[in-house]
């Protein structure tokens, strides 16, 4: 058994803690929302009064937070006087940090660096799977680590996910996670513009699927979440696109490998584009549906073809 602090209980951390309770663990949680530590509560989490205070005891600090700028402000505190005081001065040495929220490269090397300067061990673990694979406790885990570290955070992680993969150190986790997204996106749009151009041939979504999903073009966008309704009867294109995987979530990795692109220099064009076509998106009321959603804007495009403008 570990005790665990876990901070951030919403739509991904709450059944996250709940998955650690069931697995036998002692997991003292904090949210500022009272909804969710209710919630969590309700599942066996013992709801904390600060997030100092559900690291203070714990021998592993789990976070899931909305972005980089809440993983520092988290780690950092406001100083221990009339602020608050941060996870990093508030755990035990030694503690094991692991950050689950998926944020920058770079802010996830800051957040490690700090915690191991501090004398505690530290890894990045973002994951795949959605509100779903949440519950179910079948998430994907990317986890930056030193290689002594990952074996230690490996057993933890399994009361959570199906699959963990070691992509590194430091980092590794959150640039395995926006390099897949980049893919995702970019192969969401092709298949959406490839069933639009279909449609305009008279091709009929089912035989067009058929095709597709035996040759060369066959991907997770089109065999999973098939963009349009029909041919995968599970996808959200089924259920008037709700989420799912919510557009602005994409949006949001799109940015961060936008950043990871302008850090390291890499052109990549289609990628870059993707992120511009989902920003657009959420921007324009897209941001609670489904990434698949998007076959409707690119449906809705007008201009000639001809000059690129589609
Ligand atoms: P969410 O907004 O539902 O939950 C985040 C929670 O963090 C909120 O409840 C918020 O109140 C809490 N929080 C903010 N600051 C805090 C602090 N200092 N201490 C404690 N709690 C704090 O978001 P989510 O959907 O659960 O996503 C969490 C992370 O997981 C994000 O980084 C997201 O990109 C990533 N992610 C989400 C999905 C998904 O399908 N929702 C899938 C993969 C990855």
């Amino acid at each position: 058994m570990t005790v665990i602090g876990f901070l951030g209980l919403g739509h991904m951390g709450g059944p996250m803690a709940a998955n650690l309770v069931r697995a036998g663990h002692t997991v003292t949680g904090f949210d500022p929302v009272p909804e969710a530590l209710a919630a969590a509560a309700s599942n066996g989490v013992r709801p904390a009064a600060s997030a100092a205070e559900a690291a203070a005891d714990a021998d592993v600090v789990i976070t899931m937070l909305p972005s980089g700028r809440h993983l520092l402000a988290a780690y950092r505190g406001t100083g221990d006087g009339d602020g608050t005081l941060g996870l990093i001065a508030a755990a035990r040495p030694g503690t094991l940090f692991v950050d689950c929220s998926t944020v920058d490269v770079a802010d996830a090397r800051t957040a490690a660096a700090e915690a191991e300067a501090a004398g505690h061990r530290a890894v990045d673990a973002p994951v795949s799977g959605g509100v779903a694979g949440a519950a179910a406790g079948t998430l994907t885990f990317m986890v930056g680590a030193r290689e002594e570290v990952f074996a230690q955070v490996e057993p933890l992680l399994s009361a959570m996910g199906g699959r963990i993969v070691h992509c590194g150190g430091a980092g590794g986790g959150q640039a395995a996670k926006i390099c897949n997204n980049m893919v995702l996106a970019s192969s969401m749009i092709a298949v959406s513009e490839a069933f639009v151009l279909g449609e305009r041939l008279g091709l009929d979504h089912e035989a067009l699927f058929d095709v597709m999903s035996a040759s060369s073009a066959q991907c997770w966008s089109l065999t999973t979440y098939c963009p349009v309704p029909g041919p995968v009867p599970t996808s959200p294109a089924n259920n008037d696109y709700r989420p799912g995987f919510a557009a602005a979530l994409m949006a949001k990795d799109l940015g961060l490998a936008l950043n990871a692109l302008h850090a390291t220099g890499t052109v990549a064009e289609i990628g870059a584009r993707a992120a511009e076509v989902y920003a657009g998106f959420a921007e324009n009321g897209g941001a609670g549906r489904d990434f698949s959603a998007v076959v409707e804007e690119v449906r809705a495009r007008g201009g000639d073809s001809r000059d690129g403008n589609v």
